[in-house]
Protein backbone atom coordinates (compact mmCIF):
# COMPACT_ATOMS: atom_id res chain seq x y z
CA UNK A 1 0.00 0.00 0.00
CA UNK A 2 2.82 2.47 0.61
CA UNK A 3 4.26 2.32 -3.48
CA UNK A 4 0.57 3.06 -4.07
CA UNK A 5 0.47 5.90 -1.40
CA UNK A 6 3.93 7.05 -3.65
CA UNK A 7 2.38 6.83 -6.99
CA UNK A 8 -0.93 8.60 -5.23
CA UNK A 9 1.38 11.52 -4.11
CA UNK A 10 3.87 11.48 -7.13
CA UNK A 11 0.48 11.78 -9.65
CA UNK A 12 -1.04 14.38 -7.10
CA UNK A 13 2.22 16.43 -7.36
CA UNK A 14 2.26 16.68 -11.18
CA UNK A 15 -1.32 17.40 -11.64
CA UNK A 16 -0.41 20.48 -9.14
CA UNK A 17 2.57 21.34 -11.15
CA UNK A 18 0.13 21.10 -14.06
CA UNK A 19 -2.26 23.28 -12.91
CA UNK A 20 0.02 25.80 -11.50
CA UNK A 21 1.57 25.91 -15.11
CA UNK A 22 -1.34 26.38 -16.71
CA UNK A 23 -1.82 29.55 -13.81
CA UNK A 24 -5.38 27.11 -12.56
CA UNK A 25 -4.28 27.57 -8.72
CA UNK A 26 -3.68 30.64 -7.04
CA UNK A 27 -0.18 31.04 -6.05
CA UNK A 28 -0.49 30.76 -2.14
CA UNK A 29 -2.77 27.67 -3.32
CA UNK A 30 -0.10 26.13 -5.04
CA UNK A 31 2.60 26.82 -2.42
CA UNK A 32 0.39 25.34 0.87
CA UNK A 33 -0.68 21.75 -1.37
CA UNK A 34 2.90 21.32 -2.63
CA UNK A 35 4.23 21.70 0.73
CA UNK A 36 1.78 19.05 2.06
CA UNK A 37 2.38 16.82 -0.41
CA UNK A 38 6.00 16.68 -0.21
CA UNK A 39 5.93 16.65 3.61
CA UNK A 40 3.53 13.70 3.27
CA UNK A 41 5.69 11.86 0.50
CA UNK A 42 9.08 11.91 2.64
CA UNK A 43 6.90 10.64 5.51
CA UNK A 44 5.49 7.25 2.23
CA UNK A 45 9.37 7.56 1.44
CA UNK A 46 10.76 7.02 5.50
CA UNK A 47 8.34 4.09 6.13
CA UNK A 48 9.05 2.22 2.55
CA UNK A 49 13.12 2.62 3.54
CA UNK A 50 12.21 1.27 7.07
CA UNK A 51 10.05 -1.62 5.40
CA UNK A 52 13.45 -2.24 3.04
CA UNK A 53 15.62 -2.15 6.40
CA UNK A 54 17.79 0.52 5.76
CA UNK A 55 20.38 2.00 8.14
CA UNK A 56 19.31 5.54 9.74
CA UNK A 57 22.03 7.69 7.90
CA UNK A 58 20.20 6.56 4.67
CA UNK A 59 17.28 7.24 5.96
CA UNK A 60 17.94 10.65 7.15
CA UNK A 61 19.23 11.48 3.33
CA UNK A 62 15.18 10.98 1.86
CA UNK A 63 14.30 14.20 1.21
CA UNK A 64 12.44 16.36 -0.91
CA UNK A 65 15.17 15.38 -3.19
CA UNK A 66 14.16 12.16 -3.92
CA UNK A 67 10.27 12.88 -4.50
CA UNK A 68 11.69 15.91 -6.91
CA UNK A 69 13.69 13.56 -9.39
CA UNK A 70 10.76 10.84 -9.53
CA UNK A 71 8.68 13.68 -10.35
CA UNK A 72 11.61 14.50 -13.11
CA UNK A 73 12.03 11.68 -14.39
CA UNK A 74 8.15 10.40 -14.73
CA UNK A 75 8.19 13.84 -16.10
CA UNK A 76 10.38 13.06 -18.53
CA UNK A 77 9.34 9.32 -19.97
CA UNK A 78 6.19 11.02 -19.89
CA UNK A 79 7.31 13.86 -22.48
CA UNK A 80 9.02 10.72 -24.51
CA UNK A 81 6.08 8.95 -25.14
CA UNK A 82 4.33 12.00 -25.39
CA UNK A 83 3.06 12.85 -29.02
CA UNK A 84 1.79 16.48 -28.92
CA UNK A 85 -0.84 18.34 -26.99
CA UNK A 86 -4.44 18.40 -27.57
CA UNK A 87 -5.60 21.04 -30.36
CA UNK A 88 -8.79 21.23 -28.09
CA UNK A 89 -8.56 21.72 -24.26
CA UNK A 90 -3.97 22.17 -24.08
CA UNK A 91 -3.23 18.66 -22.34
CA UNK A 92 -0.76 15.95 -23.38
CA UNK A 93 -2.02 13.56 -25.67
CA UNK A 94 0.01 10.25 -25.76
CA UNK A 95 0.94 9.31 -29.10
CA UNK A 96 -0.90 5.82 -28.67
CA UNK A 97 -4.36 7.97 -27.74
CA UNK A 98 -7.29 8.31 -30.57
CA UNK A 99 -9.08 10.50 -28.23
CA UNK A 100 -7.25 13.32 -26.10
CA UNK A 101 -7.71 11.54 -22.48
CA UNK A 102 -8.59 15.25 -20.75
CA UNK A 103 -11.60 16.58 -23.22
CA UNK A 104 -12.63 12.85 -25.26
CA UNK A 105 -12.02 14.98 -28.62
CA UNK A 106 -9.91 12.85 -31.77
CA UNK A 107 -6.23 13.66 -31.01
CA UNK A 108 -5.80 14.74 -34.25
ZN1 LIG B 1 -8.40 17.62 -25.09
Amino acid sequence: MLLADRDRLLTALEELETDNALDKVQLEDYSTQRKALLQEGAAVLKQLDELEGKTRAERVAVEDDDLEAMIASRRRERQEKQDGTCHACGKPVQASDKFCPSCGRPSS
